[in-house]
């Protein structure tokens, strides 16, 4: 059983991806070319956004726009201690200081409360100078947007929205990659969308921050290759990744009607016996995971063996909460409950578009059973 499922969907897209990829060696243009223009114009209609530049991560991507504001020694960008760790590691890299978030416990995204009380507590102290925001959509679950913004704005905050994992994810009418100044999204393999190597976006609505952007995402250039306005980077998607996203892309609704299905039917069946992944009113899930949780550490420990033993692969995402990393020691951090809590309980199951009825069916039926053999003395 795959657990991302990137064989079976090759399977189903062989033809067509060999064909793309031949076109690009054919075509001779490899670094930003037509296929990443004709990517960035279907994405900006996609998620709803004025501007999009397709980049070389999602780490990237989030880099790109803590430069493009200027954020670095001295300043602090508040984020969710939940979280992959490129969220928190762009803000280091670009010589800013993370401050850490707690989450809610039932959506495992930044808890707007904690952050009004976070930005509060940096103002009072006034050691560092308050700048953005990063919020993510953690498995796929905007996070709580209508608060945030309304946060940021208040702070005078620049919100940026980490969507490596929700691409396709929405509230309301508004798409995930649309929220805040500034939106990343990642193309790594396992993401909703994934290409065949490393890719991102970034987003904007605004003219000015775009061309910052471009000029960053190649050394900063200005007029010319060799006219260089700023310090930037390179971060640029190359045509064979672009090409193989704009296949991806013709089948993403329909995956991501399935992917809905599959999560649908582990709640099904799994509802009253473990914690399951919860989409509030008026949201969708691009469920980049179907993330479940045990009752405590023992138990998550335990159903993650059992799985394992019947050889169904499942991860723990993610098992170290961002403040307790040992890369951010010497920060000095506020507890944080609930993602400590989160980090011990939560367990990933196998979730993608091509999971066999059969294969759904035997990811339940084991940790039913493994409900009943731990229950039972011996
Ligand atoms: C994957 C991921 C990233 C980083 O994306 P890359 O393309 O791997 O650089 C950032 N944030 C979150 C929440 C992620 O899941």
């Amino acid at each position: 059983m795959e657990f991302s499922g990137l064989k079976a969907q090759y399977n189903c897209m062989s033809e067509e991806m060999k064909q793309a990829v031949c076109q690009v060696l054919e075509d001779g243009q490899y670094i930003l070319g037509p296929q990443v223009k004709r990517l960035e114009e279907r994405l900006c209609e996609y998620t709803g956004r004025k501007y999009c530049l397709g980049v070389s991560s999602g780490t990237d991507a989030l880099l790109l726009a803590l430069l493009s504001e200027g954020i670095g020694p001295g300043d602090c960008v508040f984020t969710t201690a939940f979280s992959f760790f490129a969220t928190a590691e762009v803000i280091a890299l670009a010589g800013a200081q993370p401050v850490f978030v707690d989450i809610n416990p039932l959506t495992y995204n930044i808890d707007p409360y904690c952050l009004s009380h976070a930005i509060k507590r940096v103002d009072r102290e006034g050691l560092l100078r308050p700048r953005a925001v990063i919020a993510v959509d953690i498995f796929g679950l905007p996070a709580d947007y209508e608060k945030i913004e309304e946060i940021c704005a208040a702070a005078g905050l620049v919100l940026i929205e980490d969507a490596a994992q929700s691409f396709g994810a929405s509230i309301g009418s508004r798409k995930c990659c649309s929220f805040g100044s500034y939106a990343a999204t990642s193309f790594f393999p396992s993401k909703p969308l994934g290409c065949y190597g490393d890719g991102g976006a970034v987003f904007c609505d605004d003219a000015t921050l775009y061309e910052r952007l471009c000029s960053l995402r190649v050394h900063g250039q200005g007029q010319h290759k060799y006219h260089n306005l700023r310090v930037g980077l390179n971060a640029r998607l190359d045509e064979m990744q672009a090409a193989i996203l704009n296949i991806k892309l013709d089948h993403f609704a329909h995956e991501l009607t399935l992917r809905r299905q599959v999560a649908e039917a582990y709640s099904k069946r799994l509802s009253g016996y473990f914690k399951l992944p919860a989409v509030p009113t008026g949201l969708t899930c691009a469920f980049a995971q179907y993330t479940i949780a045990g009752r405590d550490t023992p138990q998550r420990d335990y159903l993650k063996a059992g799985l394992e033993q019947a050889g169904i692969p499942c991860h723990v995402y993610y098992p170290v909460p961002l403040h307790m990393q040992p890369a951010f020691q010497g920060l000095t951090y506020h507890a944080m409950p609930n993602a400590l809590e989160a980090s011990g309980r939560v367990l990933s199951l196998p979730m993608h578009p091509y999971l066999t009825i059969e294969e759904q069916d035997a990811v339940c039926t084991q940790l039913l059973r493994l409900l009943d053999e731990e229950k039972r003395p011996e």
